[in-house]
């Protein structure tokens, strides 16, 4: 696996795909530079040899040229967070882009133009590809966000640096954090697994169950299991159809010797509302009219021995409706035990959506061990998918 530190980049240009895909306000400042910060190291490693850094990414999804979409708006926060001078060329390809590129000086940035604002991106267009290549000496992706993503800049640009590409520091973190979960982490290895529907989670499990020992189905999602083992849930979220599959898991767990821990009690509420009615109550005896959005104290307890006795954990999806105050408790413990395991020297890593904005909301953020930049990515990858940002480098 070639990553940064296999380069020296003295007077060497790199072309490196980041993420900055960040959010923008009315005024077209950033409000959320995580992604930026991100790429730090890896831009950083690269000036201090002595090279410069030719960024390109995406901005959100743009139609054509439209002026809300420009990288342009990010130039100056990127030039306050790396420190260095940080031009801007108003196109990705072209002579204007390779005129800048020729005049990019050793320790300098220039960010290109979004890249979506041409098609050829998204459908990784070859010939759009060599264009780009034409930008940098070396190729480095630090885009995990957008490395489960066949587009030009991702992936078939790599092609054009049979010898010179790399993954940046950030990828290579991403890549170590899901191996460390699915081969090399030490045992006894725990996935919890939250969030609303199993029919989102079911090919991961399906993938994770060879390489974990303990399994906890949370949130949303405990219900079809429950139904489909007799309980009574209320007007609980349930997917009939997957039933059948909820049971199956259970067999092939079983099977796999993975030890399944299901929530036991729910605190379950009269409406999908902070203002609803609440009480504790077993997970198996839901009223109708009642449902449940959050785990009871009873699971939490349990849940946090599983979490503490294990070495390598994974985290993906709410253990409740944490959006809502009244709901978030069972996420927020949940993120304590984590925490504390993690304290003692358990490698946690936190990926895919939601689990992410919950760490972030409740500040468990420097509290695990690592929290994943890519979502789709991320879920791409627990379920055993060869990413092709990835693949194009190990090529
Ligand atoms: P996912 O994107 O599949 O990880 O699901 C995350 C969503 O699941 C969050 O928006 C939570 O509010 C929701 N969720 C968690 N627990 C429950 C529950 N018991 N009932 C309904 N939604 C839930």
């Amino acid at each position: 696996m070639r990553t940064l530190n296999d380069f020296n980049f003295k007077n060497k240009k790199a072309l490196i795909r980041v993420d900055f895909n960040v959010p923008l306000n009315d005024e077209f400042k950033v409000t959320d530079a995580t992604r930026i910060e991100a790429a730090k190291p890896t831009i950083i490693k690269i000036l201090e040899d002595g090279g410069s850094c030719v960024l390109m990414s995406h901005l959100g999804r743009p139609k054509g040229v439209q002026d809300e979409f420009s990288l342009k708006h990010i130039a100056n926060k990127v030039e306050d967070i790396i420190g260095v001078e940080t031009k801007f060329v108003s196109n990705c390809i072209g002579a204007e882009a390779e005129a800048a590129v020729a005049n990019l000086e050793p320790g300098k940035l220039l960010i290109l133009e979004n890249l979506r604002f041409h098609t050829e991106e998204t459908s990784g267009d070859r010939n759009f590809a060599e264009q780009l290549s034409k930008l940098g000496d070396i190729y480095v992706n630090d885009a995990f966000g957008t490395a489960h993503r066949a587009h030009a800049s991702t992936t078939v640009v790599a092609d054009f640096f049979p010898e010179n590409k790399c993954f940046g520091l950030l990828l290579e973190q991403e890549i170590k954090s899901i191996e460390k979960v699915m081969t090399t982490g030490e045992k006894p290895v725990l996935a919890v697994l939250g969030g609303a529907k199993v029919s989102s989670k079911i090919t991961i499990i399906e993938n994770i169950l060879d390489k974990i020992d303990h399994l906890i189905i949370g949130g949303g999602m405990t219900f079809t299991f429950i139904k489909a083992l007799g309980g009574n849930i209320g007007n609980s979220l349930c997917e009939d159809d997957k039933m059948e599959l909820a049971l199956d898991i259970l067999k092939q767990a079983e099977a796999k010797n993975v030890k399944v821990h299901i929530p036991t009690d729910a605190i379950i509420a009269d409406a999908f509302s902070n203002d609803a009615n609440t009480k504790i109550c077993d997970i198996s005896s839901i009223p109708d009219g009642w449902m449940g959005l959050d785990a009871g104290p009873e699971t939490i307890k349990n849940f946090n021995n599983v979490v503490l006795n294990s070495k390598t954990i994974l985290w993906n999806g709410p253990l409740g409706v944490f959006e809502l105050d009244k709901f978030a408790n069972g996420t927020i413990e949940l993120g304590n035990s984590i925490a504390e395991a993690t304290k003692s020297g358990t490698f946690s890593l936190v990926g895919g959506g939601d689990s992410v904005a919950a760490v972030k909301q409740f500040g468990f953020e420097n509290k695990v061990s690592y929290v994943s930049t890519g979502g789709g990515a991320m879920l791409e990858s627990l379920e055993g998918k060869t990413l092709p940002g990835i693949a194009a480098i190990l090529k």
